[in-house]
């Protein structure tokens, strides 16, 4: 279909607003997506529904809207934005809210599962798998882990009902190649699900790669003002879609509408915050990878990362998390310490820069200097420069007492 843009000699109505959905760039379809028909005197995108039941006249059957724990119009308008990021030319396409990326991933995890069949998971995913995997196994499920890199997961999807993916990794930034494991899972009959957190719908498309389900923490990138938590499933299968709302239902993992909200109207921006943050992350990471006392310097948009090759056929933004390591704990905190425009803190995605030494939480397998660094959407010769600046302030212990004068994180 040709967009066509409306005659603007009369006043808009709803209908000239339905053109060219399908053939919008990013850019443009961030800006409106999930928003309703235009009214008049009606804002753009309403504002957030309190409420904890609807008028319900006569039977409950077909209603929209019943019960406050079940659907809200303000999630609907959320789902819809959503749905039209991950599968833009797929009106069937379905998104279930959550209060949480982890009250997603668990609505797939254990909606889906059942005693005595198989998952595979990355054994180098979100540190909260870990806790999952031991849920899982606990009712019955079997469990089975590879690393994400050299798409070593491939080995282990015989008769398995359900393949996880988590790619780019986090912390470790590894990828595997979306669309190979997609179809072997396939032809083992699995289900193939992506933790698409990292990427988000503007970097990375799982359902347009194969998978069956693309699931998100909203918390991060997608959001990026760390003020929300959120998370999502995305699908384009009815039952999947069916099963993760009841489960929602079930256990009552809800967004609150003020949060729906914010998450929508963030929406808005994810296209100009997401190619900031991808421009700044590559600087950083070049400035980091040109440092004799970094190693391990991880990026997918890195010519020279060794992801970088698969992730250019999958991934059209590479995101804004650097990883790397310094030489040891010390030198890490020493290095966090110092840094006067990237904040000490966890979670990543966010308009601020911030960093950890991700070794602090245990759990995940990187060494004790590992630094998982969040690139905001500030300028970036100030970053690079307050990065550098960092660096050397926290070269040798003894300059530590120099350099405490130079302010701590923000
Ligand atoms: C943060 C994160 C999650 C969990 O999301 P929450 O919103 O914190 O529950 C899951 N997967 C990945 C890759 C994440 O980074």
């Amino acid at each position: 279909m040709t967009p066509t843009p409306p005659d603007d000699t009369r006043p808009l109505t709803g209908s000239d607003l339905d053109y060219g959905p399908a053939g919008d760039a990013d850019g443009t379809r961030v800006v409106r997506a999930g928003l309703p028909a235009e009214e008049p005197y009606e804002p753009p995108l309403p504002g957030p529904v309190f409420a904890a039941h609807y008028h319900l006249p006569g039977e409950v059957e077909g209603a929209p809207y019943a019960y406050g724990r079940d659907a809200n119009p303000t999630w609907t308008r959320l789902e819809r934005a959503i749905a039209d990021l991950e599968a833009p030319e797929d009106p069937e396409a379905e998104v279930v809210v959550f209060s949480s990326g982890m009250g997603a991933i668990s609505a797939v995890l254990l909606s889906l599962t059942r005693p005595g069949q198989t998952v595979v998971l990355p054994c180098d995913g979100y540190n909260l798998l870990a806790a999952l995997h031991e849920r899982l196994e606990g009712f019955g499920v079997r469990v089975r882990t590879a690393p994400t890199g050299g798409d070593a997961q491939l080995d282990e999807v015989e008769g398995a009902r359900l393949l996880w993916l988590e790619t780019p990794s986090n912390p470790g930034l590894d990828v595997c190649d979306i669309r190979r494991l997609a179809q072997a899972a396939h032809e083992q009959g699995a289900l193939v699900a992506v933790d698409n957190t990292l990427a988000t719908p503007l970097g990375q498309r799982p359902l347009l790669l194969g998978a069956d389900i693309s699931v998100a923490s909203g918390t991060k990138a997608l959001t990026g003002h760390g003020d929300v938590l959120l998370g999502y499933v995305a699908t384009r299968s009815p039952e999947v879609a069916a099963a993760v709302r009841a489960w929602r239902k079930t256990v009552g993992a809800i967004p609150g509408p003020m949060e729906a909200w914010l998450a929508h109207r963030s929406l808005a921006t994810l296209e100009v915050r997401t190619r900031r943050q991808a421009g700044n992350a590559l600087a950083v990471a070049e400035a980091l990878a040109a440092r004799p006392e970094v190693s391990d310097v991880r990026h997918p948009g890195l010519t020279d990362d060794p992801a970088h090759a698969l992730a250019s056929h999958q991934m059209s933004r590479y995101g804004c998390v650097v990883s790397f390591t310094l030489p040891d704990q010390a030198h890490a905190n020493r290095f966090l310490a110092r840094l006067r425009l990237v904040g000490d803190a966890t979670s990543f995605g966010g308009v601020r820069s911030t960093a950890e030494r991700r070794g602090r939480w245990g759990g995940d397998p990187v060494p004790e200097g590992f630094v998982r660094l969040s690139v905001g959407v500030e300028d970036s010769a100030d970053l690079v420069r307050d990065i550098r600046r960092a660096l050397d302030a926290s070269a040798a212990p003894e300059s530590g007492a120099v350099a405490d004068g130079l302010g701590g994180g923000v």
